[in-house]
Formats: structure tokens, sequence, C-alpha cells
């Protein structure tokens, strides 16, 4: 940094620093997926009303902006789904994999306490199948932990190619609506979304999509078409990670201006990040991992208010997701996997990273790891990822990322 670029810096984060005092923001620690740590600012809140509904695609189920997406399984967790149902959230997210079941279970020992609430719940949980085919018995377990005889939407859990979605599963899918299992069919995707959103587009039995979608992927030409064929068919569409990889930095002049920025408005640049995603009227709901009832107020007071991004703070968010955009893997799979012939998931493993320093859940980045194919602990030690490295778009160093992986899961 030149002297006049530091001079400028100190004086933004002096400024930054004094309408963080002003707005009455507390900070909490953050870390991005290279490992540097991050402060994220969050104002608690509470939200004046309840959050907003919108129809669920063709389905014409409405369902709030806001989706509780975490762990439910402690006795907290149950305040946590209460104060949730007070502001409206009642889209709810699961899946057999969370805590190897303890989310549903939470889920289920609310339902068991206050079954009048289930019918008031857009309740969705998610099979994998790289754990078996054996769906329709998994599904009955799920029920059973949720203590339900449906849920609203089933998702087959993080494809990565729509060649996952098999003509099995599709008859599968239409007897288990007519047994009234499930009431809507889709599937989720952190890899490869455009591809899988566009296959998907092509399926009428495609009811609902969970995706990666957030600031720094909707301006990319190949996304926003996959976007709009999905809400064209009617598929209900909702979004995930979408902090786009973790909170923003305070490292530069341009992460300060655009906290300062955002707090000058009333709110956080966390906030900011989902004000963007809501205001692609396209997309149904964002589903938010919701630790605590801070993020969750936060979260709720984003989704309530009225002052719409402008088009120069949604510029400013494209100008930081480009000047930071090796900091983030943009979940193109099928580029780095190419590179070591199909061999290591780079991209699940960025994922692991991610929960692990972004969000700082380890239990969700080891059960995620735990999910892959078994030699991949060894596999990570042994190959050389340097081209992999040169193949990623956004010069993500790949080869220093597996190691820290190495450390961290193997
Ligand atoms: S590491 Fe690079 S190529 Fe691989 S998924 Fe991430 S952004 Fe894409």
């Amino acid at each position: 940094m030149s002297e006049a670029e530091n001079k400028k810096y100190q004086s933004n984060r002096r400024d930054f620093l004094k309408k963080a005092t002003l707005f009455g923001l507390g900070s909490a620690m953050g870390t991005t997926l290279l490992g540097r740590p991050a402060q994220a600012a969050t104002r608690t809140i509470f939200p004046d009303g309840p959050v907003l509904r919108k129809p669920f695609g063709r389905s014409g189920i409405k369902v709030s902006t806001l989706s509780m997406g975490g762990m439910y399984d402690i006795m907290n967790n149950r305040l946590m789904l209460a104060k949730a149902l007070e502001w409206g959230i009642d889209y709810w997210d699961t899946a057999e994999m969370y805590g190897g079941g303890r989310s549903e279970e939470g889920i289920g020992s609310w339902f068991a306490r206050k079954p009048e609430t289930r019918k008031r719940i857009f309740l969705v949980t998610k099979l994998s199948p790289r754990r078996g085919a054996d769906f329709a018995s998994r599904l009955d377990a799920c029920l059973n932990r949720l203590n339900t005889d449906y849920v609203d939407l089933f998702l087959v859990h993080g494809i990565s190619s729509i060649d996952e979605i098999t003509p099995e599963l599709k008859s599968w899918s239409l007897e288990m609506k007519k047994a009234g299992k499930i009431r809507l069919f889709g599937f989720s995707t952190h890899s490869n979304m455009e591809e899988c959103l566009e296959g998907a587009a092509r399926l009428p039995w495609i009811d609902g999509i969970m995706f990666t979608y957030n600031y720094r992927l909707m301006h990319e030409p190949r996304m926003k078409a996959a976007v709009e064929a999905c809400h064209k068919a009617g598929i209900g569409l909702t979004a995930m990670k979408t902090q786009g990889g973790g909170p923003v930095k305070k490292d530069t002049d341009a992460e300060m201006k655009m906290a300062g920025r955002f707090m000058e408005k009333g709110f956080t640049d966390y906030q900011a990040k989902l004000m963007a995603v809501w205001q692609d009227k396209r997309i149904a709901s964002i589903c938010s991992q919701m630790p605590n009832l801070t993020i969750m107020a936060a979260n709720a007071v984003a989704a309530l208010n009225k002052t719409a991004l402008s088009a120069s703070d949604r510029a400013l968010l494209a100008r930081y997701a480009r000047e930071t955009c090796g900091d983030y893997c943009a979940g193109c799979g099928r580029i780095c996997l190419q590179a070591v012939h199909n061999r290591v998931p780079i991209n699940d493993i960025m994922r692991c990273l991610m929960y692990a320093r972004s969000y700082q859940d380890f239990t969700l980045a080891r059960s995620t790891f735990q999910m892959l194919p078994d030699e991949t602990g060894a596999l990570l030690d042994r190959l050389d990822f340097r081209a992999a490295e040169r193949s990623c778009p956004r010069n993500l160093p790949i080869e220093r990322l597996m190691k820290d992986a190495t450390t961290l899961f193997a």
C-alpha cells in the first residue's frame, strides 16, 4: 500500500469505526475461506412484524421469504423455533445428514410438543444419494425422526449433475406424492449449479431447487439465464450460501467504504447481501443458517427492510465481488475435477473449508467431509494440485487450501 493509499485507508477505517459506534453495532469475528480473520457487524434489533411471504413456484404455496436452516437439537434451539414462528419464519429446512439425524430429531421434538403448528410449517428434508439408493426406508426414518407423516418439499441432497436425477427417482417421487409422504420434489446443489438448473428447467416434474446463489454469482450470464429458465418453468427457487463465502473483510479501502456505506443506511453488509438476493423477484426464499437469536433477528429485520438497495449499492457489491473474487470458490467443480482426473472433489472440500472457517461450524464441516469418497483424505496428501490451480478461473490457491484441508479434516 502506498503512503497515500494507507492514509485513505486509515481515514476510511476511522470513519467506519465512528459509524459502527454511532449505530451501536457489535462485532463478531469471522474468517474467510483463505483463513484470514474478518469482522462482521451485527445489530440486535427485533423485527416489528412477520416476514413477507411469496409463492413457491407454480405450486402456489406461500412460503416465508426467510427460511430457517441449521441445527435444532438442543433446548436453546426450541426457543429459536418459537421465535421463528413468532416472526413468521415458517419455512424450516433440515436434512438426514445434519448432525447425523439430530437436526430432524430436534424438529420432531418440537412437533411432539406443538403438534398444532405442523400445518403452519413448510418443512423440507433431504437425502444424499451418496449415502445409498434406499430412499424409501430412509425417508420413513426421516419422517419418524421429524414426528410427522409428510414433508412439504423433499430434496435430493447436493447433486452436482442433473444426471443424478434419474428416471427411477422420478417414479419414486410420484409414488411418494401419491402415498402423501411428500408434497413437492426437487434437489439442492452447491456444485455446477448452472448446469443443474438448466437441466431441471427441462424436467416438468421438478417442483423446487435450493441452490448456491449470491451477490457474487447473480451477475454471471450463465447463472442469470439458468435462473430465468427455472423461473419460467415454474420451479420454486430457494437461495442458499447467500453471504458468498463469509463476512466482508475490513482490510482494504474498498471494503471499509462498503461496510461504512451500508451502516449509514441502517443495515450491515451482511444484511445488504441478503437484500441483494431478495431483490431478485424470482427467488422465493433465502435459506439461512441461523445459529443464534441475534443472527435470526438481524436476518428477519433485513427481510422486513423496506429500504431497497439502490443501483449504486448493488454496483458497490458487484465491485467488491470482482475485487475479492479470488477469495471465493464458485462451485464450478467440473473444471478443477477434470484437472485431477475426477479423483478429488475439490469444490466439496472448499465447501468444508468454508463451513469451518467462514461459518465456524466444524461439526458441519467434518460431517460434509465424511460424506466424500473414502480415499479423499489420503489423496489430498499425495496428489499434485498445480494443474487444478492453473485451471481455476478464480485463481484460488488450491494447492495450499488442499493442504489446509488435510490438516483440518483428514
Ligand atoms: S476451486 Fe476454482 S475451479 Fe474449482 S470449483 Fe472452486 S472456483 Fe471453480
